[in-house]
């Protein structure tokens, strides 16, 4: 066969327009370079790896690309495949000027105009051959059945029915490569680009794949074949043979073979948000496939999600479960109500101050806004009922005491305003007091003794439980403020007032009119008032700091466990570098690799974020279960919920940066 070195498509400065206006005229070369250059820096000096090459392929032909190793084969075929651009130099792909497209554009192209075969098969190792041979379509858009179906039938068509669900793994190395032939099929591309495709196989297997790529020629595909091997070039109809860069020899050994270009296969998928919906649905599929496949790197990712998650729930439930416990506490008590103690202000009260009297007590009463006005004094005493002895609080109190403090009785009376007139030697046990003396028996109507003298137990009081301070409220009895001061504790002055206030919104009026009346009486500043009021509001703040400070621990172990899913998920796209340019390859747009890594980090974040919520919630409950106060709600469950989200969103954002941006030649060659 002789050469016919650049006999009907020149590859000199005529280029594509002398190609296209060539013997049919019509035609338009598939792929027309002009005057191609690309140049690569190598320190202080340039490596020209494409010099000045001008090449027209008309659709239909079986090219082979012949040249030593470094002489420029690959350069031209990433170029040519569009996943690398020329450095000087005009490419067409069909007539289009790909200077002219932005990067999306060329993947489009590529998608659907290029169908690479590699030298080492480049599946994607965690899908199965069928999957693998469906990459294309997803990035084109093709519905699921109608891909899945194609990918049966290209395989099927390659001899390999029987491998449709194995990973390439568990295929020899010629049905690797026949997969990746397939996969170059999926979207009927029309122009297969295989670059060293025999390069790795046995010669049986060489020779398998070399025929069917004449196959797919006289179907009509272009094939664009590079090979360092005569041997191999021998199956095309055209020789190009490359040197430093350059085309030293262009023969034919056939006729011309020009053909009208095979229509590429555009399904017409959805636009817009129908379009991108599939493709998250895919991205999403996908992550879950890829962290299957690194399951205990995974497992242990999820873990810190998981811990964050569960801590900010469970921290919150046990800082409101508190606060709650407080407020109830400091409600039963009574929000209106002013408690006046003895001792000058900021002097810490030793409870011996014998400057506030019952007298004092008596003229606040009369007062306007005022509900009731309790004057109390207290100390301890044993008190016995036959033969058992108990030691508590007796508390002097006036009759509307009860009143004062929204204290229910639960059996018997009060004493009255004449008891306490009367000096009458009568008591009223709280529940812990009446426990502890009587037992199961009714205390109402018997006597107890305390110092000596009994008294008649008239009444017993509901029980109130711990107050704020944990202290038993129920452990103390009531006695006559009169009774107590005559035959208990010895000289008559008070330890505190209680003054219930009628409407809680007049209690700065009525504060500020009972100081004026004390000091009036006292003619000094030798007492106290405080308001329950702002006791609340402490305990609030206190309440509110604490649970803060939970949150922020469990926020920063969030924070923590975000930051660990970023590391992951860079170390993961520098892992998949080369999954990354076979995608690329096969497609994919950068918004593809964008959505799929943060998918992939918001799959893991979601599902970590998801079984934390449950964590969380069960380990609260738990410590319920141990005696602690919980509350739980449904605001931080969704906050927490939705941080690790926010978290997937944040940290998986750089890597998938890094991922798209990839320059598909360099993730393509990496090792
Ligand atoms: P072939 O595929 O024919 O073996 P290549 O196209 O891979 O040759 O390389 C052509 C020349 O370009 C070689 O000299 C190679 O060293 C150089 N080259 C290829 N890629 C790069 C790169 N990314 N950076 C620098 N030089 C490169
Ligand atoms: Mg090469």
């Amino acid at each position: 066969m002789s050469a016919i070195l650049g006999a009907t498509h020149p590859a000199g400065p005529a280029g594509p327009a002398g190609a296209a206006s060539g013997m049919d005229g019509a035609l338009v070369p598939i792929v027309a370079l002009d005057d191609v250059s690309r140049i690569y820096p190598n320190g202080e000096t340039v490596v020209r790896a494409l010099d000045r090459v001008s090449l027209a392929i008309l659709p239909g032909e079986f090219v082979a690309i012949m040249g030593q190793s470094g002489s420029g084969k690959s350069t031209l075929m990433n170029i040519v495949g569009c996943l690398d651009r020329a450095s000087s130099g005009t490419y067409r792909v069909a007539g289009v000027d790909v200077a002219e497209l932005d990067a999306d554009a060329l993947a489009a192209l590529r998608c659907s105009t290029f169908g690479f075969v590699f030298q080492r098969y480049n599946l994607l190792p965690a899908l199965t051959a069928a999957e693998n041979v469906e990459i294309p379509a997803v990035y084109a858009g093709t519905p699921k059945a109608e891909r899945a179906e194609r990918a049966r039938m290209l395989l099927a068509r390659l001899g390999l029915q029987a491998r449709v669900d194995h990973t390439p793994g568990q295929l020899s190395g010629g049905q690797q490569q026949r997969v990746s032939i397939a996969r170059a099929l999926m979207n009927a591309a029309p122009v297969i680009l295989a670059d060293e495709p025999t390069g790795a196989l046995d010669s049986r297997s060489g020779e398998d794949v070399l025929a069917l790529l004449g196959e797919l020629n006289a179907e009509g595909h272009t094939v664009i074949l590079i090979t360092h091997d005569p041997d191999v070039a021998a199956h095309a109809h055209r020789i190009v043979r490359f040197q430093d860069g350059r085309i030293v020899e262009d023969e034919r050994r056939r006729p011309e073979a020009g053909r009208p270009a095979l229509p590429a296969h555009r399904p017409a998928g959805p636009a817009g948000m129908m379009r991108f919906l599939p493709d998250l649905a895919e991205a999403v599929r996908m992550a879950f496939a890829s962290m299957h496949a690194n399951i205990f790197r995974t497992a242990l990712t999820l873990l810190g999600i998981v811990i964050g998650v569960a801590s900010v729930i469970t921290m919150l439930a046990v800082g409101d479960g508190g606060k709650r416990s407080v407020l109830e506490r400091i409600s039963q008590i009574g929000t209106n109500l002013l408690v006046v103690r003895p001792g000058a202000p900021g002097i810490r009260s030793s409870g011996d101050n014998a400057t506030l009297l019952p007298e004092d007590a008596e003229a606040l009463r009369s007062l306007p806004g005022i509900a009731a006005v309790a004057p109390e004094r207290s100390g301890r005493y044993t008190l016995r009922y036959g033969s058992k002895d108990y030691f508590t609080q007796v508390t002097g109190a006036s009759a509307d005491y009860l009143e004062a403090r929204d204290w229910p009785l639960a059996s018997g009376v009060m004493f009255s305003a004449a008891d306490v007139r009367s000096y009458a030697p009568v008591i009223v046990l709280g529940q812990t007091v009446a426990h502890n003396l009587f037992g199961a028996e009714d205390p109402v109507g018997r006597y107890v003794l305390v110092k000596n003298v009994p008294y008649e137990v008239l009444g017993v009081l509901a029980s109130k439980g711990a107050n704020a301070f944990g202290q038993d409220q129920d452990d103390v009895a009531l006695v006559p403020l009169s009774t107590g001061f005559m035959r208990l504790y010895g000289r008559r002055f008070l330890n505190s007032v209680t003054v219930k206030v009628a409407d809680s919104g007049d209690i700065p009026a009525v504060e500020a009119a009972m100081r004026r009346l004390i000091a009036d009486r006292h003619q000094a500043e030798d007492f106290q008032i405080r308001n329950t009021a702002q006791f609340l509001e402490t305990a609030i703040e206190t309440q509110n700091t604490l649970t803060l400070v939970l949150g922020c621990v469990a926020a920063i172990s969030l924070l923590v466990a975000g930051i660990g899913v970023m590391n992951i998920m860079l170390v993961g796209v520098t892992e998949r570098t080369r999954e990354i340019g076979i995608r690329m390859a096969t497609g994919a747009r950068m918004s593809n690799i964008m959505l799929q890594f943060n998918t992939e980090a918001l799959v893991v974040c979601g599902v970590g974020g998801a079984v934390g919520v449950v964590l969380g919630i069960g380990a609260a409950l738990g410590l319920e279960a141990l005696g602690v106060n919980i509350a739980l709600s449904l605001a931080p469950a969704l906050l927490a919920f939705a941080c690790a989200f926010l978290t997937g969103l944040v940290f998986g954002y750089l890597p998938a940066r890094k991922a798209a941006r990839l320059d598909p030649v360099v993730a393509l060659s990496y090792e």
